[in-house]
C-alpha cells in the first residue's frame, strides 16, 4: 500500500536512501525543518527553508518522493535573532514545522506560540514536536500554549505522541503522531495503539534524518497493520489522515 511519512528530514538523507523509501511504497514525505546544531543566527534558518523548499524538493522528485517542505523554528534551533526567520515563514510557508517544545523554557513557548499565530493567521497546517524527557508534563503544556492560540484543531499534529499521551491529544480534536523508530514507538506499540484508539485521529511518521536505521518504519508498520486490519481503516493511517491535515490532493 502507498504511504505518507508525515515527518522526516530528508536532509540528512541520501539519494538512494530516498529512493529505498519510494520503493517501500513510501511516496510522498513531509521534510521538517531541524538544523542539527544551534544556529548562530537567523540568517542559517532562511538558508535552510530556502534549501528545503528547493533543492531538497527535487532531491525526493529525482528519487520518486515527493517531498512537502514544512518551515519553523525548532525548539532547539532558536537562535538569538530567531523573530528575523518569520517573515520567510509568513511569505513562503505551506505547512509550518517542526515547531514545539523541548524543555518548555520561557522563550520556546514564545517562540511556538508566535509561529502558531502565524499558522492561524494563514490557515497552515502545524507540526508540533513533544520531547522524550518529561514527556506527559511537556506535551500538557503544549496543549496548553496551542489551545490558548485559538488555532483550528484540525490544523495541529501533536507529535511523537505516546500511550501516555495520546489520549490527551485525540480528546482535545488534534492529530496525533505516531513516531515509529528505536527509542520512540516501536512497530507493534504503534499498532496497539491504533488498536485501542482506531484510525480516525492518526497519522504516522519515522522522523528519520541524520540516523539510518529508521528509514522505512511507515512502510513496515502499514504492513504489520494490513495483516490485522481492514484495508480501508489501514489507509486512513497509511496515506489519507495525512493529505486531510496537510490539504494534499
Ligand atoms: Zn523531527
Amino acid at each position: 500500500m502507498e504511504c505518507f511519512d508525515t515527518h522526516m528530514h530528508s536532509e540528512g538523507k541520501g539519494i538512494t536512501e530516498l529512493k529505498a523509501m519510494a520503493e517501500a511504497g513510501i511516496k510522498l514525505a513531509v521534510s521538517c525543518a531541524y538544523y542539527p546544531v544551534t544556529p548562530s543566527h537567523s540568517s542559517t534558518l532562511v538558508d535552510m527553508f530556502r534549501k528545503l523548499t528547493t533543492f531538497e524538493v527535487e532531491r525526493g522528485s529525482k528519487a520518486g518522493l515527493r517531498l512537502i517542505p514544512a518551515v519553523g523554528i525548532h525548539p532547539r534551533c532558536i537562535c538569538e535573532d530567531w523573530q528575523n526567520a518569520l517573515s520567510w515563514i509568513e511569505e513562503n510557508g505551506k505547512v509550518v514545522g517542526e515547531i514545539g517544545l523541548e524543555t518548555a523554557s520561557e522563550v520556546e513557548v514564545e517562540v511556538l506560540s508566535v509561529q502558531l499565530e502565524l499558522a492561524k493567521k494563514l490557515d497552515l497546517p502545524c507540526i508540533v514536536h513533544t520531547p522524550k524527557k518529561n514527556k506527559l508534563e511537556v506535551t500538557e503544556k503544549v496543549l496548553e500554549v496551542v489551545d490558548r492560540s485559538g488555532i483550528g484543531e484540525e490544523l495541529v499534529v501533536i507529535d511523537h505522541a505516546t500511550s501516555g499521551t495520546v489520549e490527551k491529544i485525540i480528546k482535545r480534536g488534534f492529530w496525533a503522531g505516531l513516531t515509529v523508530q528505536p527509542g520512540k514507538l516501536s512497530v507493534e506499540e504503534a499498532v496497539s495503539i491504533l488498536e485501542n484508539y482506531g484510525f480516525e485521529s492518526f497519522v504516522l511518521n519515522s522522523d528519520t534524518g541524520f540516523n539510518d536505521f529508521e528509514m522505512l518504519t511507515v512502510a513496515e508498520t502499514v504492513k504489520a497493520l494490513e495483516e490485522r486490519f481492514d484495508s480501508g481503516d489501514v489507509k486512513k493511517v497509511a496515506v489519507e489522515n495525512g493529505k486531510k491535515l496537510f490539504k494534499l490532493r
